[in-house]
């Protein structure tokens, strides 16, 4: 299968996480390396400055560590990764594990105290609501 490959711009090494910090993750580099995928990351995309105050989602909302409500800014974001997805043809997303973006099965539970639940970052949901197969850094081994 010659479809390519969303991926998050952090799995890459781009600095765009909330602490200005990237996850680099050798086998999602690799994909890219090959032609085979394409960063994005939804917080920038939806005009996030980086660093940010790190936000968690709470029911269903996005809140930064102040309390301050973020939520439009990541669904605008996950709506252009939408749409860059169908515009490449994208076969699916390998997105990072935990991020109230693009977290899959397990997210952080907006307390800020490092607590998961079981859930799906915005992104991710936004995705697979539209069909397109998400998994996470940690599911190399899964087609
Ligand atoms: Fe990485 Fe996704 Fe967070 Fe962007 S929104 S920094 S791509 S985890």
């Amino acid at each position: 299968d010659d479809a390519p490959l969303l991926v998050s711009a952090c799995l890459i090494g781009q600095p765009c996480r909330y602490d200005g910090a990237a996850t680099p993750t050798t086998w999602v580099m690799d994909l890219v390396a090959q032609g085979r995928a394409i960063p994005f990351c939804p917080e920038i995309a939806g005009g996030l400055p980086t660093p940010r105050t790190p936000c968690e989602l709470r029911r269903g909302k996005v809140v930064d560590r102040d309390g301050i409500d973020h939520t439009d800014a990541f669904l605008r974001g996950a709506e252009q990764g939408l749409a860059l997805a169908r515009l490449a043809g994208c076969a699916g997303a390998v997105l990072k594990a935990r991020s109230p973006s693009c977290g899959l099965g397990q997210i952080y539970d907006g307390t800020f105290t490092g607590l998961l639940v079981p859930g799906n970052g915005l992104f991710a949901a936004l995705l697979l609501a539209h069909g397109i197969p998400v998994r996470t850094e940690l599911d190399q081994d899964r087609p």
